[in-house]
């Protein structure tokens, strides 16, 4: 059996991430500035856990005196199972990114929905409700952020993904609210207000099967992905006039904020920790 925390003594105040891959997480640094902001002391590691591993990783890292976990691609729907409560966003989600354990359970939550909803309505001054909105993507992102999109009362949201099979199964998981589900590649009679690109086609640098006419003055673009400099998707929202590109770097910190305060009760100062990591993105491109 691997040993994920091996060296480690006990902790007073001992977080983690777990996925894989998991080098590229950002975590970390964002809740040790949380706590720095907020003087707390706390120890936040990364640990590369795969698929199906995730039950023998919580449980060495309870052992190591953890007391709060994030999880990661591929484990948000094992977490989802291995917990003994789920929240409601949990549920509405079928999948969770932050487990707490508290008097010898493990509690599931996901703040990726509410992570979004604020980047875009507080951080960007992008209202919600009344909009059209259209979802590239149908996997474990798109199944965290829907939820909480609904609850801001949008006009409509339609959702495209290659496999549609995984679209249609979205729509069986929302059957209160009518999510519908559009081909992919398939052109739209009209131009939605927001489009989120949910798929990982940015990770490599690959733009999903959309029309030119899917995009122009007036849109909202929102790329969940956030990497160094603005991806294909961006440049090409940008060449067809859209008038607010966005990455995903600060629903990354806001969902961050969101554990952070599920843990320690403090909601921690996001603005200038997306500063800070927007000004070492810049600096690395
Ligand atoms: P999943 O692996 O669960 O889903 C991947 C999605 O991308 C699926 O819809 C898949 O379609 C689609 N896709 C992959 N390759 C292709 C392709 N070649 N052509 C068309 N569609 C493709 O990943 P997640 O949902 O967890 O993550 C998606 C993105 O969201 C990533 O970029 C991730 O970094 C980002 N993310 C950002 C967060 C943030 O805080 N900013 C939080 C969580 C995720 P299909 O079903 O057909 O395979």
């Amino acid at each position: 059996m691997k040993n994920y925390f091996e060296k480690k003594t006990r902790f007073s105040n001992f977080f983690c991430v777990a996925g894989t891959p998991i080098a590229h997480s950002k975590s970390p640094v964002i809740h040790t500035l949380f706590g720095e902001g907020v003087n707390l002391e706390l120890t936040y590691e990364k640990v590369e856990v795969s698929s199906g591993c995730l039950g023998v990783a919580i449980e060495q890292f309870k052992k190591a005196g953890g007391i709060g976990m994030n999880v990661t691609v591929p484990l948000k729907e094992e977490a989802f199972d291995i917990a003994d409560d789920q929240s409601d966003r949990a549920i509405k989600a079928g999948a969770a990114n932050t487990l707490c354990f508290k008097d010898g359970r493990i509690v599931a939550d996901n703040t990726d929905g509410s992570g979004i909803v604020r980047d875009l309505k507080l951080n960007n001054s992008i209202t919600l409700e009344g909009k059209t909105i259209l979802i590239l993507g149908a996997g474990g992102a798109a199944k965290g952020i829907i939820p909480a999109l609904i609850k801001e009362n949008p006009f409509s949201i339609k959702v495209s993904n290659r496999t549609i099979s995984r679209a249609e199964a979205l729509v069986e998981f929302t059957k209160d609210y009518p999510l519908e589900v559009l081909e992919w590649g398939k052109k739209l009679s009209y131009r939605p207000d927001i489009v989120i690109n949910a798929t990982s086609l940015s990770l490599s640098n690959d733009l999903p099967a959309i029309g030119s006419q899917t995009i122009g003055p007036g849109s909202v673009v929102y790329d969940m992905a956030y990497t160094v400099g603005p991806t294909n998707f961006m440049r090409f929202s940008e060449s067809l006039g859209a008038t607010q590109i966005l990455d995903g770097l600060g629903m990354l910190v806001e969902q961050a904020a969101e554990a952070f305060f599920l843990w320690h009760g403090i909601f921690p100062d996001t603005s200038s920790i997306i500063e800070y990591l927007r000004n070492e993105n810049s600096s690395n491109a």
